[in-house]
């Protein structure tokens, strides 16, 4: 049970913080200090939960699970910390007993944005899930001073602002100095034999680095476990080099000083891409090093043996930037504390587990490896050692596929592949939705998987559907709550009782009620931020997400131009109004998605400014799409727009969170779409297009032709024709070019055109079934019920019983 406080109390604790950290008093205290104390006195709330579970588990020796990720994208953590501890109310009560107010201080937190996206973000829910579980379960990454960056779009264009979150975020922080770690870097390895006659590897003149933990504290809902997020900071051992100083060359006497501190600077902005840069390796081993060392030394303090560390300990990989664990953790077991080859190996495979989560070559790391080689060269030295022998044991088992070996190799070519290190090194791996385990165990690593069928599974991704649902959008919440009870709270399945009020006006009436209201509260964000009027009777058309031209936000824009072509074609057409919505970030070097997004831009600023539309079709592009605006979109959302061509989007968590606000999916059969099709049936999602069948056979026959498409279509040729004529005075030629002719001999190679046709039947399904109130109701309510599975709660569970093996603490 978890403790409750009253307002009076925290009032009195929030004063104390007050005077202690600011010297101020209510009366006098800032917004900023106000709120700070706020996170204070709820931190200590938790804390003090962390000590007796830390307490607990130590004395129960329970398996714990560490989960590597580069990236966490937390979002807003006050609201949710003290919604999972039932104390918003009592913090509410005790900020008015002082004139102030909850939500307006809730509203100042930034968001600790440590990820680019949906990989960052599941890592976060997973932790939210494993807490609301009670599983010691805990996040490792980098405590990056700068987050993903703050868009702004100018005429445009976008431009990335620097995202300081500490100045507010370090609120969460709990740093432990004493519980530092030493990186080391470079260098060179030297042979010696040992007393008792053993050749052993010495790591000489390298390069010192200091991982400083900060902790951020992690709460799951009715819970009174508490995780941890461990954040490393990067810091030098040297702060001034005094020679230099004295010398009075002073800007370089504190070089050497920023050059380790870079490491935790920034986040790398690219989303399902990879750049091969230095500093990415060292972030990677860095907090690869970091985290290795001190669960080690950890389990060392706990249990005096590494031999059952396995039994103890699993750590999961989050996609391919964690893969040094596998290296770090054999060098630790052989460097120090004298394990051979073959102990080590079978203690490491049976710790460490791996999640892919793409399948697109542009995403798949590798690494030159003369670049590894100097920069880690003990791992360096592993690798080839884990390569050599998994290069023996192909040869017996495909004698005859050079091909295939070279395929599955750890290292061909000069190059590092960390996917297949990781398929080679763990005991399980898996895909996050039905549809890409298939293909990564039957395409992309089917070498491994007729070896080792058994390694192989699917988790399908689930959200921490509380944040969306019951903390976002509380009206939907509540009259969930007064139609089957708060048990869905808990768990995500008992939603599907609301299937008894698929024939319930009286229901029908109360969603789109609360839709409506949700609607309003975006259209006054609209109002504010992009000086943009929109309907709220008007569809909301949602396609938040990266910006990447897998996921064909293009297709989007080519039939909006379509729409458009129509009423001006017959001004009097009798369409449906909608006001399409978009929110992405585009990776900085990435120049086609920022034309797609300069696209939007100027289409909107046609379409919104032509007296003939007459606001019947609207298009807002939101700046910044974060965690935080997510939370405003998504309950306020009708159609979910998940596009991506088939067989691209491993999973998508958007299409989720939209299904469980009562959005309905128009989507292809790609990703967790094809699941969720599954779940609320042919009637109440809209599917079109290619399915991953098709682009293999169209691929392999190479008889795709945009240009024929052009000829034989004529709704297709409009919009290219459109374009062709330039969108507000600004040309998009190279988009142009993508699509009818391409770069390097591939023309439209996300089948945008040969798309089109089925999108606009889909669209045009979608409008008219709008029209009828009672069916659209239906269909939103629907997928609201059948939205459970899609729970990270359940994803959790899973992994815990088929890949971790952990349980509860109690
Ligand atoms: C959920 C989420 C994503 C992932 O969206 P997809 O549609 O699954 O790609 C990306 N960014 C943020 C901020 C999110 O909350």
């Amino acid at each position: 049970m978890l403790q409750q406080y009253e307002p009076t109390q925290i009032a009195r604790w929030l004063e104390e913080k007050l005077l202690e950290n600011f010297g101020t008093d209510p009366q006098t205290a800032t917004p900023k200090q106000i709120y700070k104390a706020v996170c204070y006195v709820l931190r200590d709330i938790m804390s003090e939960l962390w000590l007796v579970n830390h307490n607990i588990a130590d004395s129960h020796r329970n398996k714990q699970v560490y989960y590597l990720s580069m990236e966490f994208l937390p979002g807003p953590s006050l609201k949710n910390n003290a919604f999972n501890l039932h104390l918003e109310d009592a913090f509410r009560q005790a900020l008015a007993s002082i004139g102030q107010d909850f939500a307006r201080i809730t509203a100042m937190e930034p968001d600790a944005g440590l990820g680019n996206g949906g990989l960052g973000r599941l890592a976060s829910c997973y932790l939210d899930a494993i807490a609301a579980k009670g599983m010691a379960g805990h996040g490792m990454s980098i405590c990056y001073e700068y987050g993903i960056f703050r868009q702004k779009i100018e005429d445009g264009e976008q431009t990335e602002l620097p995202d300081e979150w500490l100045n507010m975020g370090d609120v969460w922080l709990i740093t432990k100095e004493d519980q530092t770690e030493e990186v080391h870097f470079g260098g060179k390895l030297e042979e010696i034999w040992d007393a008792n006659g053993r050749l052993r590897l010495i790591h000489k003149d390298y390069t010192t680095v200091l991982a400083v933990p900060r902790d951020m504290l992690i709460t799951g809902y009715d819970s009174d476990v508490v995780n941890t997020l461990r954040l490393w900071q990067a810091k030098s051992p040297i702060t001034i080099d005094m020679k230099l100083f004295a010398e009075g060359k002073y800007l370089q006497s504190m070089e050497e000083k920023h050059m380790a501190e870079v490491i935790s600077k920034i986040l790398y902005p690219e989303d399902a891409h990879t750049e091969g840069k230095l500093l990415r390796m060292k972030q990677q081993y860095f907090f690869i090093a970091a985290s290795m060392k001190s669960l080690v030394k950890r389990h060392m303090m706990k249990y005096g043996t590494l031999d059952n560390f396995s039994d103890k300990v699993a750590v999961h990989i989050n996609d391919t930037h964690p893969t040094m664990a596998i290296p770090e953790l054999m060098r630790i077991f052989m460097d120090e504390y004298g394990y051979e080859w073959d102990q080590a190996w079978d203690i490491v495979r049976q710790t460490v587990s791996y999640t892919n989560h793409t399948v697109m070559p542009e995403a798949l790391e590798k690494w030159p490896e003369s670049l590894f080689k100097e920069t880690l060269p003990r791992l360096h030295s592993i690798v080839s050692e884990i390569n050599r022998r998994q290069s023996v044991d192909l040869m017996k088992t495909y004698p005859d596929n050079e091909a295939l070996r070279r395929d599955m190799a750890v290292i061909n070519n000069g190059e590092l592949r960390m996917a297949n290190l990781c398929v080679e090194a763990s005991h399980t791996v898996n895909g996050v939705s039905s549809l890409h385990s298939g293909i990564i165990r039957d395409q992309l690593f089917a070498g491994f998987s007729a070896i080792h069928p058994e390694k192989f599974t699917n988790v399908t991704n689930g959200i921490a559907y509380r944040r969306w649902l019951c903390q976002a959008n509380p009206e939907l919440s509540e009259l969930i709550v007064s139609l089957i009870g708060p048990g869905f709270k808990k768990d995500a399945m008992e939603l599907e009782r609301l299937m008894a009020f698929t024939e319930d006006r009286g229901v029908f009436t109360r969603l789109e009620q609360i839709k409506r209201r949700n609607k309003e509260r975006l259209a006054d964000y609209i109002k504010e931020h992009n000086n943009i009027m929109v309907d709220p009777d008007s569809i909301f058309d949602v396609q938040v997400k990266r910006l990447h031209e897998y996921k064909r936000q293009l297709l989007n824009l080519l039939h909006i131009i379509h729409l458009y072509a129509e009423i001006k074609r017959d001004p009097g057409a009798d369409i449906q109004p909608r006001t399409f919505i978009f929110a992405a970030k585009a990776a900085a070097g990435y120049y086609m998605a920022k034309q797609i997004i300069k696209l939007a831009y100027h289409l909107a600023q046609v379409i919104n400014n032509d007296s003939q539309v007459n606001g019947r079709i609207k298009i807002v592009f939101l700046e910044n799409y974060s965690v935080s605006l997510s939370e405003l979109i998504m309950p306020a959302a009708e159609i979910s727009e998940q596009i991506s061509l088939a067989g691209k989007e491993a999973s998508g968590t958007g299409n989720m969170k939209l299904m469980i606000n009562g959005a309905v999916t128009l989507g292809t059969e790609d990703g967790a779409n094809v699941e969720i099709h599954r779940a609320v049936g042919d009637e109440n999602i809209f599917i079109f297009g290619l399915r991953v069948e098709d682009v293999e056979r169209i691929r392999r026959e190479g008889s795709y032709s945009p240009f024929r498409l052009c000829q034989t279509d004529g709704d297709v040729n409009e919009v290219v024709q459109f374009l062709s004529q330039g969108v507000n005075g600004q040309y998009f030629s190279n988009i142009l070019n993508a699509l009818t002719t391409g770069y390097n001999g591939c023309a439209d190679p996300y089948f945008v055109l040969g798309d089109f046709g089925a999108y606009r039947d889909a669209q045009a399904r979608a409008a008219a079934a709008y029209r009828d109130r009672d069916r659209w109701n239906r269909m939103s309510l629907i997928n609201i019920a059948k939205a459970g599975i899609f729970s990270a709660d359940r994803a959790v569970q899973e992994y815990a019983d088929r890949i971790w093996h952990i349980e509860p603490l109690k």
